[in-house]
């Protein structure tokens, strides 16, 4: 079944079909990454239009759709939905106000459906991966964990966070990554107390612990990876906050399993960290799914309880940020399996000390 049928089988029998509009949703679906495209998806088939810069590209691999040369694109779509007799569209929620009132203006008799379930739909199929998305994630992963074992003959007192980037960066595109999962955070010192620390002109010295986290990119997916590292000698409190992290890393990792809460596995690594005293000091949710998008539901957090099915990638990424001091964050993705996790990151995770 390709990912077009799965959708189709899943829509809510008062709609005709669905626009699919927003990139990565639309290349989920398709199997076909472009920044310009329109996925319309009926009942009796699916259309999918694209300008002249993908035209050629697209009739080769778009999948389970016919591939259909963009004019007018209000126009077009509005004539298609007449050939497919379709009246209730559903939406997404990822469209903008102007996209929306595009689609809306253009289709006069057609109804758009505007409400969640189309989004929450894709994001059902989007969450369990294939074993070709998951090769991938691994892909970008081993470009990521290869990547970081270069940066620590690069990382030294003196040279600052923009440059540790920089390298990491290049790293990651000469081991052949596609691109980045997202931009690289590198907080040095004080700047680690501040989980998504833009990296700055600050020179690393010694004593720092320095927090890097960051992502290739390959074949559309995205792989995500933080590690902290000290510089010199560092104090017992920035050990005591490393070896806390990693308890807690590891202890929410070993909880996981296929069904288990995200919410439940938040609880366990924030107790751990609470217990040493960090209660406050962990703001954020201890992790998110990933694919194509950097962040991807479901979610391991607090605000919301998300079941953890078989066959979706997770990170595992607790972290203790003591403001103006320093700061502490250890990430791993994980596979849900049906008998309970891999472990996808094959970095160190024991503290690693640079001279
Ligand atoms: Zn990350
Ligand atoms: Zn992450």
């Amino acid at each position: 079944m390709s990912r077009i049928e799965k959708l189709i089988a899943k829509l809510p029998e008062n709609c005709d079909g669905a626009i699919i509009f927003s990139m990565t949703n639309r290349g989920y679906l398709t199997e076909f990454m472009s920044s310009d495209g329109t996925l319309l998806v009926f009942r009796d088939g699916a259309v999918f239009i694209t300008d002249s810069r993908y035209i050629e590209i697209a009739r080769k691999t778009v999948k389970g759709a016919d591939v259909v040369l963009q004019d007018k694109l209000a126009e077009q779509v509005a004539e298609i939905c007449r050939d497919h007799g379709a009246k209730e569209l559903m939406v997404e929620q990822e469209l903008t106000l102007a996209q929306f009132r595009m689609f809306r203006d253009g289709l006069a008799g057609v109804t758009l459906l505007d409400g969640p379930e189309l989004s929450d739909t894709i994001r059902e199929l989007r969450a369990i991966k294939e074993p070709k998305e998951i090769e991938l994630i691994c892909g970008a992963q081993e470009i990521t964990d290869k990547a970081f074992l270069e940066i620590l003959n690069f990382i030294r007192p003196g040279v600052t966070e923009k440059q540790v980037a920089a390298e990491l960066e290049y790293c990651m595109r000469k081991l052949g990554a596609d691109g980045l999962a997202f931009g690289s955070i590198v907080a040095s010192g004080e700047n680690g107390s501040m989980p998504h620390a833009v990296p700055g002109d600050r020179k690393i010295r010694k004593g720092d612990l320095v927090t890097m986290d960051f992502g290739a990119k390959l074949g559309g997916y995205c792989s995500d990876m933080t590690r902290t590292v000290a510089v010199g000698k560092i104090k017992e409190e920035q050990l005591k906050i490393y070896n806390t992290v990693l308890e807690a890393h590891l202890s929410a990792m070993a909880a996981a399993k296929p069904g288990c809460s995200g919410k439940a596995l938040d609880a366990i690594a924030r107790e751990v960290i609470d217990a040493a005293g960090y209660a406050g000091c962990f703001g954020h949710s201890l992790g998110h799914s990933l694919g194509l998008d950097i962040h991807e539901t479901p979610m391991c957090t607090p605000a919301r309880d998300y079941t953890l099915p078989a066959g979706t990638v997770m990170t595992i990424e607790p972290g203790i940020y003591v403001e103006g001091k320093w700061g502490v964050r250890i990430e791993n993705m994980i596979l849900i399996t049906e008998d309970g996790y891999r472990n996808l990151t094959g970095s160190e995770r024991a503290l690693i000390t640079l001279d």
